[in-house]
């Protein structure tokens, strides 16, 4: 808790009853409003909600301050996360009559309407989304045939600890299952059922497996570097890339070609954003290697997630106004306050200006990773409307450029789609009869793809390919209605600058004929090409804004979801501040939505924080021990001896089963002969720097 320097209480009537409230404030804001009623009969539910509850910070930062209970703060902790959490407000003032706005009907867009709906009583007639596509879903997509081939931009990883995005989904129907369950229960029900994990990440060598792919390969200063990163402040990272702190051996080793291609990390990416990604996921770092902390939709992600919320949407009545882009917003602003009153758009039938009432809400989305795809097939290699200068006329990024021209509050767009060549990659979806290709992913496959079960469980990444190419097969069929003995593969690289090993192009040079070529040479099987052509589709998608979000940044880059002073309008999307949460995933987005909501209808009601895993005991002696290749950790195997016949015994990571009693006790001696040398030297310096620090603190004194 920060120093409270002011508590005050004054007396105010209300129409109710009568109420006595304290106000507990640090500068700037009011942290709580406490109260307490002279009561002559018992209070109404409503009247202790909105009079007496405490004010919530609607995006909780567990990072921000020591936290505990005390009588001035009754709340759950920040990042609890949890049934308790799932209660819904009470329907706050004039709510059936505002209207709401939203611009981008992606992910977040859709569940900016679901939170305004469900924890904001707004009735679903009341709301608009505006989306600029033909469709709705935005990067969630996947469509085509069996003749034409199938197409999605992306695959799915997820894991457990997506926890607005599984808030929302609990809520949602069953695409599948019959009336009672839902979207959740259909996805926890495949993946229980239907384990992932994978027996070939990592490849080279024109087809092996490598043989020790689990095992991360850090030298002890590599493990360092990964500690002090975690160490660091978040404000010390700014504007500081990956390369920028790892050492060129860390960046050619197996954890990072692990968690890069998982992640869709390059080197010159942003630090700050690798430092958030290993807390997030700190719990799931020892499933790396196998992938086996990973859970995957049954389809692809537009038939497992935007069907059934977009249905449900409609039924509450949502419109959707598709086709129709939306270019800038009018406000009127008044001493730091900023109230939209209007959209610019443009759609089929021209440009219009919408009001917007004060009362209204708008919620918009600034810029999209999948803007400006361009596309290719077998023979056509897909061309970019624009190559530099940042993205196209009239796209989605355009609102963020227009709104950051109106002041600084709203960040500063051209840091993340300013530098295509550091933010581009390309996919490939292969549609696939059986055929050699097939043949060889069902070997580095846990089950047949053709069984209905996960396959090569995630991407197979290989490791001396000049372009850092992936490629994975999920649950099949991965359209609903797409043929038994038809399967779609999914491609990706990383490096869009270096000629292939074996196609000497760049890859958004090559025709799919040339990436299906240049995959079958990682695979070992080039020799079979005239065999596999012919009974495989591709389909290219070369984005040149997928890791815009990655891009390096600092302090004040992105705007916040309510931007200072204004009054009803929130951003949303990848491209916008959170208190720890990554981007590049479902999560963070429907993260922001919420947020939007909570904020803007000043719900009594705060989107935790992320799942507290980082703070486990369990997960950070574990994650010690993947640090350090599977091996026991300096000090572990005294903290075994410690804790091995207690209550605790179980946090700590098994030793390794095949030692006999003799080699486990010579070795925990040895462990702890190095203690002692290490732990004389760290004392002995610790002495020394104690040292200094009085003779600089006298000093101070005498001067
Ligand atoms: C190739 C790929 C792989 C991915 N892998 C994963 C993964 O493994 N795990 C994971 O969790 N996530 C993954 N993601 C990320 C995830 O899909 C996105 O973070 C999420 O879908 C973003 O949703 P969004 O609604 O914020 O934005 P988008 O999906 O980009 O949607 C934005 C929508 O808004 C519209 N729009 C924007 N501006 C305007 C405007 N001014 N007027 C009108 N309409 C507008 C756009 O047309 C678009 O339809 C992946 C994404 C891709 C593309």
């Amino acid at each position: 808790m920060p120093p409270l320097t002011t508590a005050f209480a004054h007396a105010r009537s209300h129409p109710a009853m009568p109420a006595i409230y304290g106000y507990v404030t640090h500068p700037g804001r009011t942290l709580f409003r406490l109260g307490w009623f002279v009561v002559h009969s018992p209070p109404r539910l409503e009247n202790l909600m909105t009079e007496s509850s405490p004010r919530f910070e609607h995006e909780a930062d567990a990072t921000a301050r020591y936290w505990h209970n005390t009588p001035l703060n009754t709340l759950p902790p920040p990042d609890m996360v949890g049934n308790y959490q799932r209660f819904k407000p009470l329907p706050t003032e004039g709510i059936q009559t505002r209207k709401a706005w939203i611009v981008g009907g992606g992910i977040a867009g859709m569940a900016a309407a679901f939170y305004l709906i469900r924890d904001g009583h707004m009735p679903g007639e009341n709301i608009t989304i505006i989306e600029g596509a033909g469709i709705e879903g935005g990067s969630l997509d996947g469509a085509g045939n069996p003749e034409d081939g199938y197409i999605v931009r992306g695959g799915r990883e997820m894991n457990w600890n997506y926890d607005n995005l599984w808030d929302m989904f609990q809520d949602v129907p069953a695409l599948e299952l019959p009336e009672g369950f839902s979207v959740l229960d259909e996805y926890r029900l495949a993946n229980d059922a239907d384990p992932n994990w994978s027996k070939s990440r990592l490849m080279h060598k024109q087809g092996q497996v490598l043989s020790d792919f689990t095992r991360f390969g850090l030298s002890r200063k590599q493990q360092w570097e990964v500690v002090s990163l975690l160490l660091k402040r978040k404000d010390q990272l700014d504007d500081l890339t990956i390369e920028d702190h790892f050492s060129e051996g860390f960046l050619a080793s197996n954890f990072w070609f692990l968690f890069r291609s998982m992640f869709a990390f390059e080197n010159w990416h942003s630090l700050l954003e690798m430092k958030l990604y290993m807390h997030r996921f700190l719990d799931a770092i020892d499933g790396f290697g196998d992938m086996s902390t990973l859970v995957f939709p049954k389809f692809n992600q537009y038939d497992t997630f935007v069907t059934p919320l977009i249905k449900l949407l409609r039924e509450k009545g949502v419109q959707v106004k598709l086709g129709t882009q939306v270019l800038d917003i009018d406000f009127d602003i008044q001493g730091d306050q900023r109230t939209v009153t209007a959209l610019h758009t443009r759609g089929s039938d021209g440009e219009s200006r919408l009001a917007v009432a004060p009362r209204d809400l708008v919620i918009a989305l600034t810029g999209s990773m999948t803007e400006d795809t361009a596309y290719g097939d077998l023979d056509t290699v897909p061309v970019l409307k624009k190559r530099h200068g940042g993205p196209a006329e009239g796209s989605s990024w355009g609102l963020w450029r227009n709104l950051a021209s109106h002041s600084p509050v709203f960040g500063k767009p051209d840091k993340f789609c300013g530098d295509i060549d550091r933010s581009m990659w390309e996919s490939a979806t292969l549609t696939c009869k059986p055929s050699p290709l097939l043949d060889k992913l069902r070997e580095l496959s846990v089950n047949d793809p053709t069984s209905g079960r996960t396959a090569t469980g995630g991407i197979i990444t290989f490791t001396d390919s000049n372009w850092v190419l992936s490629v994975t097969i999920n649950r099949q069929p991965h359209f609903p209605g797409q043929p038994k003995d038809t399967v779609v593969m999914w491609v990706y690289a990383l490096l869009m600058d270096q000629p292939g090993n074996f196609i000497k192009k760049t890859m958004p040079e090559c025709t799919g004929r040339e990436i299906v070529a240049e995959l079958c040479h990682h695979l070992g099987i080039a020799d079979q090409l005239d065999a596999i052509i012919p009974h495989t589709k591709v389909r290219l998608a070369l984005m040149p804004y997928i890791t815009a979000q990655f891009m390096p940044r600092a302090a004040g880059d992105r705007p916040r979801v309510v931007p200072a002073g204004c009054t009803n309008l929130a951003l949303v999307g990848q491209f916008v501040e959170t208190a720890n949460d990554v981007v590049f995933t479902m999560e963070s987005s429907v993260r922001t939505a919420r947020i939007a909501v909570y904020s803007l209808l000043d719900l009594p009601k705060q989107v935790p924080d992320l799942s507290p895993t980082q703070y486990d005991i369990r997960n950070l002696l574990k994650g010690a021990r993947a640090l350090n290749n599977g091996e026991p950790f300096i000090g572990e195997r005294l903290l075994h001896k410690f804790l091995g016949d207690t209550y605790f015994a179980h946090i700590l990571p098994p030793l390794p089963g095949n030692e006999g009693e003799s080699t486990r006790r010579e070795r925990l001696e040895a462990e702890l002969a190095g203690l002692k040398d290490k732990g004389g030297a760290v004392l002995q310096g610790f002495a020394q720097w104690l040292d200094r620090f009085a003779g600089q603190l006298r000093k101070r004194g005498d001067d």
